[in-house]
């Protein structure tokens, strides 16, 4: 086929732990992502021209190589350039849903997408190991993204465990307008302030990541204990973010007085979001909550969880 559509799911963290330092300056984080309903749809299309053509109507999302949808098709041109030269250029088409710079991976998605899609029309023939080696290459989230579901990740993000998927929960998101969080500053913020916490030696980072892996979240997760899972939701990054924006600490408590199973900051934020044991539960939710905080610039939506990785629409 000369044309594909792809759904990409946006993520949520149900755990974000900031274990220290790594040699290459990132952080070395244990992490249990989980992908979501609400999506965007990717189409990609091969155009004559041998080149790369981002549209997108989205005024935060950047038409070109600042586009990371834009990096994965480079990426694959150079990878494959026989391929580039047979089928000729690329023409994307981003729908967005998912808020841009909210801590929902929704660049992440996107670039996931197009490795997906691409080695569909490509012929390529990678297997997801394959596609999410290269998606490494391009951001932390994005092998994630390819696979999506309920998975424990380590080191940047980018190493990936599986785990039990807890498609019967919901998530009320809640996200002010006038509120992007850049990842980069929430994580050298973090480094100022709390770089002494850092567990540095290799033998210490890797207790760190057993204790999580055997852990209390990932037990509830295996036993679809919803309580337990609300309780355990633990974020490090709130520890920067929220004393710098009062209005989601505000937002966080009027989701925490909601009869929800729990409330946190996703990311690195602004989402806030609430998971609830029924989709009658969140619209009550996010009734209560929207009424409560009676801001324009609050904007809501209401998500199943879900174990998609990217999938093809057509
Ligand atoms: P993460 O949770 O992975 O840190 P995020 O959800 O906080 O990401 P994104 O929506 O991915 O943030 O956007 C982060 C920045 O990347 C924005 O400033 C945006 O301009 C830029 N960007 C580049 N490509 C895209 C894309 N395809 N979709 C959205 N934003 C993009």
């Amino acid at each position: 086929m000369r044309s594909y559509s792809l759904i990409a799911p946006a993520k949520i963290n149900l755990y974000l732990e900031i274990i220290g330092d790594r040699p290459d300056n990132y952080h070395e984080l244990a992490m249990i992502l989980q992908s979501i309903s609400l999506a965007d749809q990717i189409d990609i299309r091969a155009i004559r021209i041998e080149t790369i053509i981002i549209r997108c109507e989205h005024p935060l999302v950047p038409p070109d190589l600042g586009n990371i949808a834009y990096r994965a098709a480079y990426l694959l041109s150079q990878e494959f350039p026989d391929a580039l030269a047979r089928y000729g250029g690329i023409e994307i088409t981003i729908h967005k849903n998912i808020p841009v710079a909210a801590g929902l991976a929704g660049g992440s998605a996107n670039a996931a997408a197009v490795l997906v899609g691409l080695d569909l029309m490509w012929e390529l023939g990678l297997t997801q190991g394959e596609l999410q080696q290269l998606g490494a290459k391009l951001g932390s989230d994005v092998p994630f993204c390819v696979s999506g579901g309920t998975a424990l990740a380590t080191g940047r993000g980018e190493i990936l465990s599986p785990l039990p998927n807890l498609n019967h929960l919901y998530v009320v998101l809640a996200k002010y307008k006038d509120i992007s969080i850049s990842t980069p500053w929430a994580y050298r913020t973090y480094r100022q302030k709390l770089a002494h916490t850092y567990i540095s030696d290799s033998e210490s980072q890797e207790n760190s990541r057993q204790r999580v892996n055997s852990g209390p979240m990932v037990s509830a997760i295996a036993h679809r204990d919803n309580i337990e899972i609300g309780k355990l939701l633990h974020n490090d990054l709130e520890k920067i973010v929220l004393p710098e924006y009062p209005q989601l600490l505000k937002l966080r408590e009027a989701f925490a007085s909601q009869s929800v199973l729990g409330t946190m900051m996703s990311g690195s934020g602004p989402t806030i979001f609430a998971l609830t044991e029924s989709q009658a539960q969140a619209e009550e939710v996010e009734a209560a909550v929207k009424g409560e905080m009676a801001n324009p610039n609050l904007e809501f939506w209401i998500a199943e969880l879900n174990s998609n990785g990217i999938t093809v629409a057509n």
